[in-house]
C-alpha cells in the first residue's frame, strides 16, 4: 500500500504523526517538509529563542528518534510542487513522483509581504522561520534603531525583546490600536502603555509609504514623517499556503476548506493547521485560525478520522503572547460581544482580565497575567455559561466562585 503522505513538517504535522501512533495507525507514513529542520514550535521564535534564551534543540516538537520509532519516513529540505489527484500522487520539486493512500496538507502560512518603494533594501526582515531569526539576530549586535512595521503580537513580542537588548524601537501600526484583530480595545490600550513604559515608541494610525537607504535600509518613510531604522522587521499578517490545493482543484476560501473531520473536498485528502478554513462547531462559522492550539487540535481530529475513531472533544480556541513580564492568554472569540467586564485595574499594574459576554453568555476572555481566570474561562465558555457580570468584576469574589 502506498504511504500516508503529509506535506509540510510543522506543528500540525508533528501532532498528526503523534496522534496516528497513539490511535494505532500501522501503515507507512512519509512526512515531507521544505525547511531543513525537524518539525518545530514557532512561538519561541519571537520570544525566548529570539532573545537567545532557548537552545535550538528545545524548539523541536520531537527528537529525530521519535519519527524513526513511529516508522515515519522524514524527508526534510524537500518541496512538494504538485498534486495529481487522479493518480493519488504528488510530484516533488526534483520531479520525483510519490503515490499516496491518503494525503494530508499541513503547509501552514507565510508572512504577507509589503510591496512598497524600498521594500527590497537590505536590513528588512520578516519573522516566520528559524532562518529568519538567525538573520534578524545577526543584525541585533550592530543595529541601534529598529522599526517594527505592524503592531500585531509577533511585532510586539519582537519589539519587547529588542527593547530589552537596548535597541531604540519604533512600532508603526496602521490601525488605531495594537493587536486589533486579537484583543478588545482596553487590552490594546494597556499594551500601548506597556510598550511606552518600556521605552518603545508606538505610533498607531501610521501609514508606511516606503523605506529609505542606499543599499541598506536607513529609515521608514511614513505619512507622519521619517523614522530612522537600521533594522526593520515587518509583521503585517500571514497568508495561508493554499497554492498546491488550489492548483489541484480543491475548494479553497481563505484556507483549504475542510469539514469537521478535516477532510478537504477530496475524501482522500485532509488538511490541518494554519492553511485550513473550517466551520468551528462552538461558534458555528468558518474560521481560519493561526494558533498552536488549532494545529494540535486539527492534527488529533484528522488522526482520529484516518484511524476510524470517534473525534476528540472540541475545545474552545485559545492563544497566548509573551511581552516583557506580561503573559496574555486569550480564549474564545470576542467578536460580537455586547458587554465587556473588567476584573482588576487596566490602568495600574500588569494584571487584569476582560470578560466578553453576548446576551449574558461568556464568549471570550483576555487574561493579562491572570492564569486562574483564563483556566476557569476555558471551561465556562465551553459550557456556554452565563456568569454574573457583577461577580466577574468583583475582586473580592474568588475565581473559583465566578461560575455562578
Ligand atoms: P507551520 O508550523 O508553519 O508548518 C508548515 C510547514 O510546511 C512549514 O515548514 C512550511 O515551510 C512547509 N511547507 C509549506 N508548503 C510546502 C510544500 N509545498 N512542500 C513542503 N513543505 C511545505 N501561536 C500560538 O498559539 N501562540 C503563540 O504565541 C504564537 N507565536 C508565534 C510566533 C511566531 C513568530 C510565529 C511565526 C507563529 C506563532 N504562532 C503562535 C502561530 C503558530 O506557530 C502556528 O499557528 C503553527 O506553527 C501552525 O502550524 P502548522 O503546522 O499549520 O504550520
Amino acid at each position: 500500500m502506498p504511504p500516508l503522505i503529509i506535506v509540510g513538517a510543522g506543528q500540525a504535522a508533528a501532532q498528526l504523526v503523534t496522534s496516528l501512533a497513539q490511535d494505532g495507525y500501522t501503515g507507512p507514513v512519509t512526512l515531507l517538509g521544505d525547511e531543513p529542520h525537524l518539525p518545530y514550535q514557532r512561538p519561541p521564535l519571537s520570544k525566548k529563542f529570539l532573545a537567545g534564551d532557548l537552545e535550538l534543540e528545545r524548539l523541536y516538537v520531537k527528537p529525530a528518534s521519535f519519527y524513526e520509532k513511529a516508522g515515519t519516513e522524514l524527508r526534510l529540505s524537500t518541496r512538494v510542487d504538485r498534486i495529481e489527484r487522479a493518480d493519488q500522487a504528488i510530484v516533488l520539486a526534483d520531479g520525483t513522483r510519490l503515490s499516496y493512500s491518503t494525503l494530508v496538507l499541513a503547509t501552514g502560512c507565510r508572512p504577507r509581504q509589503l510591496n512598497l518603494p524600498g521594500s527590497d533594501l537590505d536590513g528588512i526582515f520578516y519573522l516566520r522561520t528559524i532562518a529568519d531569526v538567525a538573520a534578524i539576530r545577526g543584525r541585533f549586535g550592530e543595529a541601534r534603531t529598529l522599526a517594527v512595521v505592524g503592531g500585531g503580537y509577533i511585532g510586539l513580542e519582537l519589539a519587547a525583546v529588542a527593547a530589552k537588548r537596548g535597541l531604540e524601537v519604533t512600532v508603526l501600526e496602521q490601525a488605531t490600536r495594537l493587536m486589533a484583530r486579537g484583543v478588545g480595545p482596553s487590552v490594546s490600550a494597556f499594551y500601548e502603555a506597556l510598550h511606552r513604559a518600556e521605552g518603545v515608541k508606538v505610533i498607531t494610525g501610521a501609514k508606511v509609504l516606503g523605506f529609505e537607504g542606499r543599499e541598506r535600509v536607513a529609515a521608514v518613510l511614513a505619512e507622519d514623517g521619517i523614522h530612522p531604522a537600521d533594522l526593520v522587521v515587518v509583521g503585517v499578517g500571514a497568508l495561508p499556503n493554499v497554492e498546491l490545493a488550489e492548483a489541484a482543484g480543491l475548494s479553497v476560501d481563505n484556507g483549504i476548506l475542510v469539514d469537521a473531520e478535516c477532510r478537504s473536498s477530496d475524501r482522500a485528502i485532509y488538511a490541518i493547521g494554519d492553511c485550513t478554513s473550517q466551520v468551528h462547531a462552538l461558534v458555528d462559522r468558518k474560521l481560519r485560525l493561526e494558533s498552536v492550539h488549532n494545529a494540535l487540535e486539527q492534527g488529533r481530529i484528522a488522526a482520529a478520522s484516518i484511524c476510524g475513531r470517534p473525534p476528540p472533544a472540541l475545545q474552545v480556541p485559545w492563544f497566548w503572547s509573551d511581552q516583557y513580564d506580561v503573559k496574555l492568554q486569550m480564549v474564545g472569540l470576542s467578536e460580537g460581544h455586547d458587554q465587556a467586564v473588567v476584573r482588576g485595574d487596566v490602568k495600574r499594574g500588569r494584571s487584569f482580565a476582560v470578560f466578553y459576554l453576548r446576551e449574558g453568555q461568556l464568549i471570550a476572555v483576555d487574561a493579562v497575567n491572570r492564569a486562574p481566570e483564563f483556566m476557569l474561562s476555558k471551561q465556562l465558555i465551553a459550557d456556554r455559561a452565563r456568569p454574573d457580570a457583577t461577580k466577574l468584576a468583583d475582586e473580592t469574589v474568588a475565581v473559583k466562585d465566578l461560575r455562578n
